[in-house]
This record gives C-alpha cells, sequence and structure tokens, in this order.
C-alpha cells in the first residue's frame, strides 16, 4: 500500500486526513452539483471543522484570483504592448470569471491542508 503524496492529494482534492475520500462531488464547471461533500466519505473527518470555517477560503480565492490577473496581464501585455483598458478589463474579467470554480475549490483545498487541526494519518490510507 503506498500513500498517495501531499501535492498529488491535494491536486486530486482529496480528504487531508485519509488522501483517499474525495472532497467535492461533480465536475467544477457544472452548475447543478458544485458541491463539496459535509464529511468524507473513507475517514469520516467532517470538513468544516467548526461553523463559517469556509469563509477563511474566500481570502484565499481572492489570491488566487489576482495572482491569475496579473500573470494574464503580462502575458497580454508581452503579446499585445496594448495600452488599451478596455482589452484588459475584458480579458482579466473573462478570466477570473473562468478560474472561479477552480478557486473555489483549491481555495477550500488550500485551506483544509493548512489548518493544524487536520494531520495527514496514514492508517485511514487505502489506495484506490
Ligand atoms: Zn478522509
Amino acid at each position: 500500500m503506498k500513500a498517495r503524496g501531499l501535492l498529488s492529494a491535494m491536486a486530486s482534492c482529496r480528504c487531508p486526513r485519509c488522501r483517499t475520500g474525495k472532497v467535492f462531488y461533480g465536475h467544477p464547471y457544472s452548475f447543478r452539483r458544485q458541491r463539496s461533500n459535509q464529511v468524507c466519505a473513507h475517514c469520516g473527518l467532517y470538513f468544516e471543522v467548526e461553523p463559517g470555517y469556509f469563509y477563511i477560503s474566500m481570502y484565499i480565492s481572492y489570491g488566487f484570483a489576482v495572482f491569475e490577473a496579473l500573470i494574464a496581464a503580462f502575458i497580454l501585455y508581452s503579446l499585445t504592448h496594448s495600452e488599451s483598458p478596455w482589452l484588459y478589463g475584458f480579458v482579466l474579467i473573462s478570466i477570473i470569471i473562468l478560474m472561479a470554480p477552480i478557486n473555489y475549490r483549491y481555495s477550500r483545498i488550500a485551506l483544509l491542508y493548512m489548518t493544524p487541526k487536520i494531520k495527514y494519518d496514514p492508517r485511514y490510507h487505502i489506495d484506490d
């Protein structure tokens, strides 16, 4: 039984304690099924550690969005050398909207993995 690595578990949105159970179900770009599970189906970890716990992930998501917009702005400027605010506004707002579901997921995952109360426990890990 080989344990899933930290980055692999984070990239595949797995539970931080067992690295086996999925934190989300459904596709990130599906409007109907973009939901996170309340409890890990594998180890029983309750993901929302305390009421309002995931509000902090909004700030992480904001940081992701700013970082992506800056990268996109640098790439856009290096490709076009344009100074039109309309071009930057349209492209950057489009990128922020398109990346919002991904930022939603990975900001929650980053928060879960940074929480000191939740540690990886190899006893819960089972390869699937
Ligand atoms: Zn778990």
